[in-house]
């Protein structure tokens, strides 16, 4: 990838991704309120409070594998012994006697390690003949067990606050037996798209018109973050409209997102309104695409203003609206930044002095993985984007990339 460097470039009055990302993550706190929820319904909600190992798991030594529970000082180092098989231990079933000298147990995974015995023998190297098992030498003392506490120790954290619920948290939570956990409670998110071109589905468009599509990438986007959404539709370029738009939304929200706008452009009095309503800042990013965003506070609501332009509106979104969002509704520490290396497979040249996100297509050569461009990278081609399955990220010193180039991309796996 050739670099410049970035000295003398006129575009450095425009406001670089990580310090805007940084100033945006600087401003906010968690939100202060939370509930007691079932486990089931803590998925995709974030632990308000430490969730403690009331006992340890497994709470018993128990096999780790279907074979012979057996004493290793027994065995002869260098050939096969044989052991008189006494008994059965199965999960959730153990064997009440006591393993002696000469003795092995039939054990089954899960099963409670018998009194006596400290090893096991997996059943696939043993022989047996009627109750008797020859056991090969070569076995270690303390082989194949899962140790009482080995998962999560008694008076342990087993969950910090801030984590949010996945599948697997779920089943921890359930492996401690706890049936309920203090989650924050979600976060309300008002949306609404901006602009007397923008249609809503449902009619035909008139001359000039474009259907709304950014409430609908929007909403998929922050259903899946299971923020409760308050979907505002289209509001008109018209100051009355807008200024009743802010209002209800701060009313109602914890975080308002607006698209369009936020351009300097004659018709976009949302600006303006922004201005006189609350304490916005409006930037010029260094980023393509997506250049002007508005963030700030319209009174106690948190506002982001994203660009019209639908694949700049994903693209803002991802890059500065997420992790905001994830941090309100109390994630921490948030998830460190996805990137991976691969080669680039397409040529491009780039103009210094900003960040670009482009739409592309991981592929695999052989063992190594490389990207391709998804289409066409216009602002406005969503197609491009349905095809992708990850941003290229060229930083703002990259001038040109050629094929076999170095280059930067985050799956949009756990992004979109
Ligand atoms: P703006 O930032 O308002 O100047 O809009 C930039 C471009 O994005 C214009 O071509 C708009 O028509 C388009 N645009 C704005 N909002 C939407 C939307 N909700 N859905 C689809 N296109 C939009
Ligand atoms: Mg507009």
């Amino acid at each position: 990838m050739n670099s410049s460097s970035s000295s003398a470039d006129p575009a450095r009055s425009f406001l670089s991704v990580d310090t805007a990302r940084a100033a945006i993550l600087d401003s906010l706190s968690p939100l202060c309120g939370w509930e007691k929820v079932a486990v089931r319904a803590a998925l995709g909600r974030v632990l308000r409070t430490d969730v403690i190992a009331p006992y340890n798991v497994p709470s018993h030594d128990n096999s780790a594998m279907d074979g012979y529970a057996i004493r290793a000082a027994d065995l002869d180092a260098g050939t096969d012994t044989a052991l008189a098989v006494v008994g059965t231990a199965y999960a959730g079933r153990p064997f009440s006697g006591i393993v002696g000298a000469g003795q092995a147990v039939r054990i089954m995974t899960g099963a409670s390690i018998p009194q006596g015995a400290d090893t096991i023998v997996v059943q696939e190297v043993v022989r047996r003949s009627d109750d008797r098992v020859f056991v090969p030498a070569g076995q270690k003392k303390g082989q194949n067990l899962r140790r009482a506490g080995e998962d999560l120790a008694e008076g342990g954290v087993a969950l910090a606050a801030g984590r949010r619920c996945g599948p697997a948290e779920l089943g921890l939570i359930a492996s401690l037996g706890i049936a309920e956990v203090d989650v924050y409670r979600p976060l309300r998110v008002a949306f609404f798209s901006t602009g007397d071109e923008i249609a809503s589905i449902g009619r035909p468009l008139c001359p000039g018109e474009v259907y709304d599509s950014n409430r609908y990438t929007l909403f998929g986007a922050l259903s899946r973050l299971g923020c409760d959404l308050i979907d505002m539709g289209v509001i008109p370029d018209r100051p009355d409209a807008l200024e009743a738009a802010f209002r209800d939304a701060s009313e109602a929200a914890d975080v308002i997102i607006t698209s369009g706008g936020v351009s300097v452009g004659e018709a976009d009095f949302i600006r303006e309104m922004m201005a006189r309503m609350g304490e916005v800042a409006f930037w010029k990013l260094a980023i393509k695409p997506g250049r002007p965003m508005a963030f700030g506070r319209i009174r106690n609501a948190v506002l982001f203003g994203l660009p019209g332009n639908p694949v700049a509106v994903m693209v803002t979104y991802f890059q500065f609206v997420q992790d905001a969002l994830l941090k309100l509704m109390g994630v921490t520490p948030l998830p460190p930044a996805q990137r991976f290396a691969v080669q680039a497979a397409f040529t491009l040249r780039k103009q210094p002095g900003r960040t670009e996100y482009l739409r592309g297509r991981l592929q695999r050569d052989g063992a190594a993985c490389s990207v391709a461009l998804a289409g066409a990278q216009g602002s406005g081609v969503l197609s491009s984007m349905s095809e992708a399955d990850c941003f290229v990220v060229l930083p703002e010193d990259c001038l040109s990339v050629q094929p076999g180039d170095t280059v930067y991309v985050q799956p949009f796996h756990g992004l979109l």
